[in-house]
């Protein structure tokens, strides 16, 4: 095929990215070998506002959350699928016997916000109810985050992938030609590649020694009886719960930074399951127990940009935790990059590193 862009990685980066370009009239063929188990596919997509002990806004969070809604938004009606979903966050407090005080940390901190304008919007006042009866172990009150959202990403992927050419196979580096004019790749032909690979771009030769600081996280499927779990809320008490439809139940995650391959590690699913049930109260059965690497960035930020000699080839990466608020942002500087060479915000842009 004769296409504008070779897109590496079909993962939320990849799929959004490709989205974007074929919207702005582009041609893109996307690679991607589609393991069982991806980061995008095992992601619960929340979009917390306000994370932490202390409370704190995600980075530059009104600016990015407006732009994903407004992207999604325009996805699903192109898409014909609903994606993004506007969330509460139920958040336990810790009981008043754990570490250093950290509940009584917590309340301080969520009454300061609470009198804080920047903050009062995204929190409700500290309840001592909870969201419902008997669901969670009990805690000594409940604060709830309002301006949470959750994407659906697995929904996402399978729909951008039903329209957008695709080729099923592990890129292959050594078969990429890279000449003055464009790029080549066995039958297809292109005039740039961006690679969004996630954490594999650790075995990219023009790419691969960016600082990637991969963090793997396990995270178990929950089933329980039909209507168990309200809808319309996620949980967080040490964990998350996520209610993935109407019988499961998404329970994570951890952060795993010493690790030799992507597949669940036996301890720490016991340690999550441990957590998981001195929390949930319900009966329930294990559906299934996953892992997957986030590709986080040593300074947190995305890695955005062009080599600085190969200029056929680009980056789209580092979503780390939070590829849900950031991808349609960052799929959007990369395509402005790609069709009118504007540079990539600095705070993004791989050139932070002497690139
Ligand atoms: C347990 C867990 C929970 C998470 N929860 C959330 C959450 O609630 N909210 C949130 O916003 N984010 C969450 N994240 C983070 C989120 O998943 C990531 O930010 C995002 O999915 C990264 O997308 P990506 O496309 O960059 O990477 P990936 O999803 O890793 O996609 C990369 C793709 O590239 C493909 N690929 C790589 N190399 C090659 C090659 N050589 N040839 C062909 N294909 C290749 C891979 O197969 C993969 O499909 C979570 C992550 C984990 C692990």
């Amino acid at each position: 095929m004769k296409a504008d862009f070779f897109i590496v990685g079909g993962g939320l980066a990849g799929s959004v990215l490709a989205w974007v370009l074929q919207q702005r009239g582009s041609r893109v063929l996307v690679f991607d070998a589609e393991p069982p188990m991806s980061c995008s596919r095992l992601a619960a997509g929340i979009i917390n506002p306000v994370t932490g002990k202390r409370l704190v806004k995600s980075w530059r969070f009104e600016e990015f959350l407006a732009f994903a809604k407004n992207t999604y938004r325009q996805m699903e009606r192109d898409l014909q699928v609903d994606l993004f979903q506007p969330h509460r966050i139920f958040r336990a407090f810790p009981p008043a016997s754990s570490a250093e005080g950290e509940s009584m940390n917590l309340r301080n901190q969520w009454s300061m916000r609470l009198g804080d304008e920047a903050y009062a919007h995204l929190l409700a006042p500290i309840q001592s109810e909870p969201p419902e009866p008997g669901l969670f172990r009990a805690a000594p009150a409940y604060g709830c985050i309002r301006g949470a959202a959750r994407l659906d990403i697995p929904r996402l992927l399978d729909a951008v992938r039903k329209c957008t050419p695709f080729v099923r196979e592990n890129f292959d580096y050594g078969a990429l030609q890279i000449r003055a004019e464009g790029v080549s790749y066995k039958e297809h032909s292109a005039s740039a590649v961006v690679f969004c690979e996630g954490y594999a771009m650790r075995e990219n030769p023009w790419f691969g020694h960016l600082p990637l600081n991969p963090a793997k996280g396990h995270v178990l499927h929950l089933q329980m009886e039909s209507g168990m779990y309200e809808q319309r809320y996620m949980y967080k008490d040490e964990l998350y719960f996520v209610p993935l439809d109407t019988e499961t139940v998404w329970c994570g995650s951890d952060y795993v930074w010493d690790f030799v391959d992507e597949q669940p590690q036996p301890e720490r699913v016991k340690a999550l399951r441990t957590r998981a049930e001195s929390i949930w109260r319900k009966p329930y059965k294990t559906k299934g127990v996953f892992a997957a690497v986030r590709p986080t960035v040593k300074d947190r930020r995305p890695l955005l940009g062009r080599h600085p000699e190969q200029e056929r080839l680009y980056i789209l990466n580092g979503l780390g935790t939070k590829g849900s608020s950031l991808a349609p942002w960052c799929a959007t500087q990369m395509a402005d990059l790609l069709l009118s060479g504007k540079a990539v915000d600095r705070e993004v842009d791989i050139r932070r590193f002497g690139y």
